[in-house]
């Protein structure tokens, strides 16, 4: 991953969103308030903006701007809960011989350290988690991606606002593993992968 990599990242992470947003919002209907798609996608305008008119020069730079952007513009837990990701993310990325895939545990590590979650719970750790593990084995596909998503469907959430509805969250897939696949999908296109 590099600055060109990173910026060509999350144009396409905001692409996605955009076309997803309505799902995104549909997805947190049941178990949740129906924000998730706004709250991503005005998120990531942000992002856009912020990167058209800052231009990083560095991976750091625009790991930074990413960083300070998710976290002022988006409310709800998954803009701290982003946020937080790429400020982990950030701060490997500054060490010595930080390989891709410890930038990437790095960043499922502060969620897990913001927001408690474990896996199994429900959240977008049960996408980030899997998906570190095949980054470090080399064995990241979309398919694995979307197998991740999937398995969310028959958990009961444990954290945020689907942890609320108890049971009835059972049957769903969680908004924020969607998402977030959304964002591995567009690192590996990125990647040319
Ligand atoms: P809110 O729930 O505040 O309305 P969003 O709808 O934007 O915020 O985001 C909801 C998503 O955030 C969930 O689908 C889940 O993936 C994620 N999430 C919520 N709480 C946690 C947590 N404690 N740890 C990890 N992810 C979480
Ligand atoms: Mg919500
Ligand atoms: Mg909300």
């Amino acid at each position: 991953m590099n600055v060109q990599t990173g910026i060509r990242w999350m144009e396409l992470f905001n692409e996605k969103i955009q076309q997803e947003k309505d799902y995104l919002t549909q997805l947190d209907t049941p178990i949740g308030d129906s924000d998730h798609g706004n709250n991503m996608s005005r998120g990531m305008s942000h992002v856009i903006q912020a990167i058209e008119s800052e231009s990083p020069d560095s991976l750091e730079a625009l790991l930074k701007l990413v960083t300070t952007t998710l976290l002022s513009k988006v409310g709800g837990a998954s803009g701290p809960l982003y946020g937080s990701a790429f400020m982990g993310m950030l701060k490997t990325l500054q060490q010595d011989d930080s390989s891709w895939s410890k930038i990437l545990q790095a960043g499922l590590e502060s969620i897990q350290k913001r927001g408690k979650a474990e896996i199994g719970d429900k959240t977008m750790i049960d996408v980030w988690a899997p998906v570190v593990q095949a980054v470090e084995d080399n064995q990241l596909t979309s398919a694995v991606i979307d197998e991740a998503v999937e398995a969310t469907k028959p958990l009961k959430a444990k954290k945020g606002r689907a942890s609320y509805v108890g049971e009835r969250s059972i049957g769903y897939i969680d908004p924020g593993a969607y998402s977030s696949a959304l964002l591995f999908k567009a690192m590996l296109e990125s990647e040319g992968k």
